[in-house]
């Protein structure tokens, strides 16, 4: 194999938050039901965890994270909560599992939050979150601790935070790219450090501002992150956050990671985010988009038709996608060759030459032919002489 980069198994789990992130976009309010239907598809994925959203926010929010929790799927359903009690409440009404409890850390989010001193504020912070940790405990939830702005946090005031809830009683311990302004590199080192130092499951939760979140997201797992958070497309506010299929497509195909989810699945999903959100992805957006499997260049088609490996990175397949080799201007005669063969025809390479020439000109003239087209053309003309 090509790519052997990662022979250690990367152990982690997933805990989806294209419902709450994912949802904090101008423009995209799902329905409770439509958060129903999409929590089924991340269940059906076997998505391991999903952040259902904010119940504090409002009754729809609430009414959204019960109707989820109800249907009883088998992944665990959290709900994101500030360090105050009423938020902790409101997520317990709805009958979740397990609760993420947050705070800003950075000096600069914690200043531009709250009025006087950031250590004594930060404190503060801490206190409430080591009360809410033991309250969410006491109450039999699984309980996440996650900081805000993490990345820009100083990381030994980074690891007083966590190792404070660590030693409380926290489950999981989430820190934030909030702004996506790590590399890949400073990623890894900043996971393992916190890795090293702690015995909680740390995850890795990065946003996209420079198009980095999921290879961030990838060097925090293999830094030995123990979960990540990512978003169905990436949707997310500003840039996005780390797509889901792209981190776990990623983790099979260049890191020949056994991934136990359905990848076949990854694309259903994302065509029904797309839907309810009304927000179509790029077309050249990576395992979901339109145009990342079609092959139109003559080149690439001839070397396609020989070997898949040419053009491809992994087969369209393991995400239950297919390949499509487009009729364009830019198609050759091996093309025309492989459709009429794949449709039964053993046709002579002087016959597919005079198609193809016969086509060019119709493409020079602006009109274009689908596969379709190819067979049709070649059964008028050709058909019964040669068949
Ligand atoms: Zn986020």
């Amino acid at each position: 194999m090509i790519y052997e980069s990662a022979k250690n198994k990367v152990d982690f789990y997933v805990c989806d938050t294209t419902l709450r992130d994912g949802e904090q976009v101008a423009g995209i309010r799902y329905t409770p039901k439509q958060k129903v239907q999409i929590a089924k598809k991340l269940n059906e994925v076997g998505i391991d965890a999903i952040d259902a959203g904010f119940a504090a926010t409002s009754v729809e929010e609430r009414m959204a994270i019960k109707a989820i929790c109800d249907l009883k799927l088998d992944m665990r359903i959290m709900s994101m909560c500030r360090v105050v009690k009423a938020d902790v409440d409101a997520a317990l009404e709805c009958g979740v599992d397990g609760v993420i409890l947050f705070m800003p850390s950075s000096d600069i989010h914690i200043a531009a939050k709250f009025d006087g001193d950031i250590s004594e504020n930060r404190k503060r912070l801490l206190q409430n979150s080591v009360d809410m940790i033991k309250y969410a405990k006491d109450k039999g939830l699984f309980v996440e601790f996650g900081v805000e702005d993490g990345t820009r946090t100083d990381k030994q005031v980074l690891l007083e935070l966590f190792s404070k809830a660590e030693e409380v009683g926290a489950d999981a311990l989430g820190t934030t790219d909030t702004i996506g302004c790590l590399t890949p590199e400073q990623t890894y080192n900043y996971i393992k450090y916190l890795v090293d130092n702690l015995n909680t499951p740390i995850g890795v939760h990065c946003h996209n501002d420079l198009g980095l979140a999921t290879a961030n997201t990838l060097a925090g797992l293999l830094a030995g992150g123990g979960y990540c958070s990512p978003t169905v497309n990436g949707f997310g506010e500003r840039a996005g956050n780390a797509a889901l299929e792209e981190v776990l497509v990623a983790l099979k195909v260049l890191y020949n990671q056994d991934i136990k989810y359905d990848l076949k699945k990854l694309n259903e999903l994302s065509k029904i985010v797309q839907e309810y959100s009304g927000i179509n992805t790029s077309i050249f957006k990576p395992i979901v988009g339109d145009n990342v499997f079609s092959h139109e260049s003559g080149i690439h088609i001839h070397g396609m038709l020989k070997d898949n490996r040419t053009y491809e990175v992994y087969n369209p397949k393991i995400v239950g996608r297919n390949r499509k080799m487009v009729m364009g201007k830019h198609a050759g005669k091996h093309l025309i060759r492989h459709i009429l063969l794949e449709n039964g025809y053993d046709v002579l390479d002087d016959i597919a030459d005079t198609l193809w020439k016969r086509m060019k000109e119709k493409e020079d003239l602006g009109i274009s032919y689908s596969e379709e087209d190819v067979i049709n053309v070649y059964r008028k003309e050709f058909g019964k002489k040669y068949r």
